[in-house]
């Protein structure tokens, strides 16, 4: 058997094939010399598994889509509160090249329009001989799994007429919110929109925001899960500029664009995917990229709104061991968040008043959330006042902790029936 995936990627990619309307970014010289009609597109799922059909090894500038990762980059350097300080997260409604802050502060509204990517660029981590830009081409190098470069020539052209980005330099060193020299910012930050990916990096990349950081195919957290869920969420208000509304509903991706054609969403817990079509709508963003995203979105269910239904099951068995029948076990499986903890707690509380002894092995969980972990403590505690003795078997070290928020050393690191033989020896 051959997965359907490719077939169906490339069917939609044929589906927009014919759409010929938009425009060129002419600003930029160098990028009104693209080929219109490359298009591309990638889905990468979670694990790290990519499928990419169309013009899928071209390499385009990121342009805009870096502003994200610079942004998580900043965030990972100073901390959340420090960029706070100077970027702002509300959607601004209007062109991402606006020469405007917020009137109440003063700041740039939020880091996807250029006033906020230019303030978050001078943010990012740098040394003498390691410029930002070089930063985060190394940052986003890791994410992509390989090693990428600058594309010299859309930088040249872009800074010779990069007048307007060099207004709002000024207006930003004006009011104090840039204190460096505005000129060598500017410029840094389109050498940042300079480096070259293709549709796979982009799928690649955003597939790690969908698995909250962690990077499927090595294992490796690049990121905290606290950084991708702010990253996600100025995408998803501010990542479609003033199209950002009309992008919710009919698409319901955190998703943004830029302007050499490309796009890229991460729907958290599902996948990453990247489109590139050069020609763009009067926002900004790519007319085809729009076209697939939507199809994509309808077609599977991608919305973010459709949320993910709790599977509605937490205990997978539940068994009383031994003669004495004074030893419970439960056999957890799925993820536990809110949800689903509710649910366990409720199902332990019918547990009658005694001494019994309570085994509850995660396991087979997937995912422990953190209010998952806080509340299985919490039902441990309650059920140790209640006279159980009780015992968390955690053989995959999902927990982080091995005591009880009362202190009770519940977490037991060995199988279950390992566990349970000792057990009945006693
Ligand atoms: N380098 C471009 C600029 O600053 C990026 C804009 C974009 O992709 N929307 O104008």
């Amino acid at each position: 058997m051959k997965t359907p995936v490719p077939d169906y990627l490339q069917h939609v990619l044929a589906q927009c094939h014919s759409n010929q309307l938009g425009a060129l970014a002419d600003y930029i010289p160098e990028l009104a010399q693209a080929d219109p009609n490359k298009l591309a597109l990638a889905l990468s799922t979670v694990d790290g598994t990519i499928y990419s059909t169309g013009d899928d090894e071209v390499e385009f500038t990121i342009q805009s889509m870096s502003k994200p990762f610079a942004y998580a980059l900043a965030i990972h350097h100073l901390g959340l509160d420090a960029v706070l300080a100077k970027v702002g997260v509300e959607p601004s409604g209007e062109a991402f090249n606006q020469i405007a802050l917020d009137k109440n502060n003063n700041l740039p509204k939020n880091p996807m329009i250029n006033s906020g990517a230019i303030t978050t660029h001078s943010l990012l981590p740098h040394e003498p001989e390691i410029s930002r830009a070089e930063n985060l081409r190394r940052f986003l190098s890791e994410l992509a799994e390989r090693e990428l470069s600058f594309d010299d020539a859309v930088y040249a052209s872009e800074v010779k007429t990069a007048f307007r980005n060099k207004s709002i330099g000024y207006m930003l060193r004006t009011v104090g919110v840039l204190n460096e020299d505005p000129d060598e910012i500017v410029n840094g930050y389109i050498q940042q929109c300079a480096i070259k990916v293709t549709v796979k990096d982009l799928a690649k990349m955003a597939s790690v925001l969908a698995n909250g950081g962690v990077q499927g195919s090595t294992g490796k957290r690049i990121l905290s899960r606290a950084v991708v869920r702010q990253m996600l969420s100025v995408m998803m208000t501010c990542g479609m500029y003033d199209a950002a509304g009309d992008w919710l509903t009919t698409v319901g991706i955190p998703a943004k664009s830029g302007v050499a054609g490309g796009i890229f969403g991460a729907l958290p817990g599902q996948v990453g995917i990247a489109v590139f079509s050069p020609k763009l709508d009067e926002h900004g963003n790519s007319v085809r990229g729009v076209e697939i995203f939507e199809r994509l979105s309808r077609d599977m269910g991608l919305h973010v709104m459709e949320g993910t239904p709790s599977a509605q099951t937490i205990v997978q068995r539940r068994y009383i061991l031994g003669t004495k029948q004074n030893v419970v076990v439960y056999e957890l499986r799925g993820v536990l968040q809110f949800t689903e903890s509710e649910m366990l707690l409720r199902i332990l509380q019918d547990e009658p008043i005694a001494n019994t002894c309570i085994v509850l092995d995660i396991t087979n969980i997937s995912l422990i959330h953190e209010v998952g972990a806080r509340m299985l403590f919490e039902g441990v505690d309650r059920l140790i006042e209640d006279g159980h003795t009780v015992y968390v078997i955690d053989s995959e070290k999902l927990l982080e902790q091995k005591h009880s928020h009362q202190g009770h050393a519940v977490v037991i690191r060995e199988e279950l029936e390992v566990f349970l033989n000792k057990l009945v020896q006693q």
